[in-house]
């Protein structure tokens, strides 16, 4: 009984991964309200990261709530089963190696508290992106503000649901007066750091 687990020595190890690829891994999670810039910030990221030749990956609502969530609404409870299986996700992705790039509103804290502990507080990098609620809303990409407010669409993040802003975030983005490409650099400068091999 000297070894449990003797598959586990054989099993490749994360370091193991983390040295060929050049790079540590961990989660970018963005939060914000919608329209706040998330997706596009992360594409940009991914784009970049990817350019230097960095196993990465995106989450975000579009390729998660039609497969992996798709059986999910928005209730609450709904949309803490969301975050939980895509933390799981991320986790996985993390053990592989990947620096996972997460685009979801999750609007509270106990949601991303949740996501945090699910993912490990030393993998987990909470990026706020920080547009105020008019911005959004003048933005309104996929029109969904303009339904919100008409009341077609209910419990809608930050018109009658609330949105609990990040008390102390790994990077807070102020997009308003910033263009896509400055944010996206802003990110990329503040992870480069964090997840280069040697610090
Ligand atoms: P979210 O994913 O948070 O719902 P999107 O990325 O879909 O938001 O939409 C954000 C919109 O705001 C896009 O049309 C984007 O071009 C625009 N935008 C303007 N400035 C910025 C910025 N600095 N960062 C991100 N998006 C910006």
């Amino acid at each position: 009984m000297t070894n449990i687990h003797p598959i586990h020595d054989r099993i490749v190890q994360r370091s193991e991964r983390e040295a060929t690829n050049g790079h540590r891994a961990g989660v970018v999670w963005l939060t914000g309200l919608s329209g706040s810039g998330k997706s596009t910030i992360a594409a940009a990221v991914e784009r970049e990261l990817f350019s230097a030749s960095h196993f990465v990956v995106l989450l975000d609502g579009d390729n998660v709530r039609t497969g992996l969530c798709g059986d999910l609404g928005f209730s609450l409870e709904d949309r803490k089963e969301n975050i939980r299986r895509i933390a799981e996700t991320a986790k996985l992705f993390v053990a592989a190696g990947a620096q996972v790039l997460c685009s979801f509103v999750s609007p509270t804290r106990e949601i991303r508290s949740m996501a945090k502990n699910i993912i490990g507080a030393d993998d987990f990098y909470e990026v706020f992106v920080n547009t105020p609620l008019e911005v959004c809303e003048a933005r309104d990409v996929k029109g969904l503000y303009v339904k919100a407010r008409a009341g077609e669409i209910k419990g809608f993040t930050g018109i009658d649901s609330p949105y609990e802003a990040p008390e102390s975030p790994f990077l807070d983005l102020k997009t308003a007066d910033q263009t896509v490409e400055a944010s996206a650099g802003e990110v990329v400068l503040a992870i480069r750091d964090q997840l280069a091999l040697q610090r």
